[in-house]
């Protein structure tokens, strides 16, 4: 069903605690853990406790979760304090596209000249 666990996702494990990460910030319905291969000085992953493969997923079948990842994710920039130098939030979807976990999740990226076009 939409929004349970999967066994085999490494983003529900964390969710559930059988996988460590390095919580920044947790709410009832997201978590905000830091990368572990950072991109950047700043690199902290939002993620919804549900699994929805992508962010569109989300945003289909749980759209107030996917508002609580887009404002957790201001949260976590206001956290680390990046929020006035500005950061870049990142929703990879699909694997042409570098995805590689498919549990929905913002990238909050900051710390370091963010070129545009991305590459
Ligand atoms: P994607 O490539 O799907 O957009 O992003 C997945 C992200 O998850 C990557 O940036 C990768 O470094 C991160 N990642 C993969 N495995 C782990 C893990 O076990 N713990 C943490 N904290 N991040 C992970
Ligand atoms: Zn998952």
């Amino acid at each position: 069903m939409a929004g349970e666990p999967q066994a085999d996702c490494l983003f529900c494990k964390i969710v559930s605690g059988d996988v460590p990460a390095t919580i920044v910030r947790e709410t009832e319905t997201t978590v905000a853990f830091r990368d572990i291969n950072p991109q950047a000085p700043c690199h902290v992953l939002v993620i919804p406790r549900a699994h929805y493969p992508d962010a569109a997923s989300l945003a289909a079948g749980a759209p107030e979760v996917a508002a609580d990842v887009l404002r957790e994710a201001g949260e976590v920039a206001a956290g680390e304090q990046v929020d006035g130098q500005g950061y870049r939030l990142v929703f990879n979807t699909g694997a042409g596209a570098g995805q590689t976990v498919f549990h929905a999740h913002a990238h909050v990226l900051a710390g370091r000249g963010l070129a545009w076009p991305p590459g």
